[in-house]
């Protein structure tokens, strides 16, 4: 039994939670959760907006399934998402996209992994403002050593799952220094796994080449703020953000959680899909070793996507996400 901190956050996060827990439960997955929140709510309540139980829960189990938290805009707290991808350096954010049948999309076969830098860069928390002079500088760090890390990390898991190609996304034609150092970490790290074609382009023509001719891409690496934008444009071709799943990972601890935010447009609805949230807990079935499992659940998923009308409002479909999940259990 594998013991993992279960944290359900904000808006939907509640709903999609309890459906991978129900999912699990009739599995018999061998997973025991402790639940712990973090954020608004939490705070409301105890006064902390990050509980120590939740610090010595994660760093008890070293693995965790999270919703998503809301982080104010502009204003307020720090996003509790950064915080804890700092506090642990879980500085691989690694986010599959993958063509799934049976949902439509304006696209075919693409199955791409990106890998987002996740605790360097524009996010880095080094922020001014000054209020006299009317600027704001928001600092973004990125060093050798992080960089070397990521990257290695990407090349690593090409040659582990027998994939050809990473592509760096950067600007080193403006950003000269953070973008070089990227390419020379990725250089660096591409000599130890000379099989893999390693290549780079400028994250604007990146951009483009991703909704021109998405197919042609393997493992993608790039800095925070551009892995951001780029795995939420990477949801949209595969089916959108309710099916794209998510890992921080670092050398001593993992957390998996969907790439989509909190959608308080739809909370408490019964309209949010928790495809992404399963495919997160799948990602984390395999880091446990749990394989057999992690498969099985995912059959049951590919099984009910095939059909449409079982499906989430997102997909075309017009079941609740109590209904979608119903469907998923009757296949396993
Ligand atoms: P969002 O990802 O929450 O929503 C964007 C759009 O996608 C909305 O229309 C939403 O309804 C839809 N959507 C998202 N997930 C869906 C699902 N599972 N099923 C169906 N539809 C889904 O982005 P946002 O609205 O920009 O952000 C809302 C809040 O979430 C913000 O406070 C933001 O900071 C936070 N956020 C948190 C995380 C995280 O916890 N890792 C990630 C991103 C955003």
């Amino acid at each position: 039994m594998h013991l993992v901190t279960l944290i359900p956050g904000d808006g939907i996060g509640p709903e999609i939670t309890k459906a991978v827990t129900d999912i699990f439960a009739a599995a018999q997955v061998p997973v025991q959760w402790e639940e712990q929140n973090a954020g608004q709510t939490t705070f409301d309540q105890s006064g902390e907006l990050i509980p120590v139980a939740l610090l010595k829960s994660l760093e008890k189990n070293k693995v965790a399934l999270k919703g998503p938290i809301t982080t104010p805009v502009g204003k307020g707290f720090r996003s509790i998402n950064v915080t804890l991808r700092q506090k642990y350096d879980l500085y691989q954010n690694v986010r599959p996209s993958k063509t799934t049948p049976g949902i439509h999309t304006r696209y075919e076969g693409i199955d791409l992994v990106l890998f987002r830098e996740n605790t360097e860069g524009l996010y880095s928390g080094l922020e001014v403002f000054d209020e006299r002079l009317g600027i704001a500088d928001s600092i973004a760090r990125v060093t050798v050593e992080g960089s070397r890390k990521i990257c290695r990390a990407a090349f690593a898991y090409a040659n582990r799952h027998g994939r050809k190609k990473v592509t760096l996304a950067h600007k080193a034609n403006i950003i000269k220094m953070a973008g070089t150092i990227m390419i020379n970490a990725c250089k660096e790290a591409s000599l130890e796994f000379p099989h893999i074609v390693f290549e780079d382009k400028i994250i604007d023509n990146m951009c483009m080449q991703l909704v021109s001719k998405p197919e042609q891409f393997d493992v993608i690496v790039t800095t925070n703020l551009f892995g951001d934008l780029l795995s939420d444009l990477c949801a949209g071709l595969v089916g959108g953000l309710g099916v794209v799943a998510g890992a921080n990972i670092g050398d001593n601890m993992a957390i998996f959680e969907a790439v989509h935010g909190s959608a308080p447009d739809i909370a408490g609805q019964g309209k949010a899909n928790p495809t992404a949230l399963l495919r997160s807990a799948i990602m984390m079935l395999h880091h446990l070793g749990e394989h057999v499992v992690a498969d099985r659940l995912d059959k049951a998923l590919d099984d009910t996507l095939l059909h449409q009308e079982q499906c989430t409002g997102d997909l075309g479909g017009r079941a609740t996400t109590s209904e979608f999940t119903q469907h998923i259990i009757d296949k396993l």
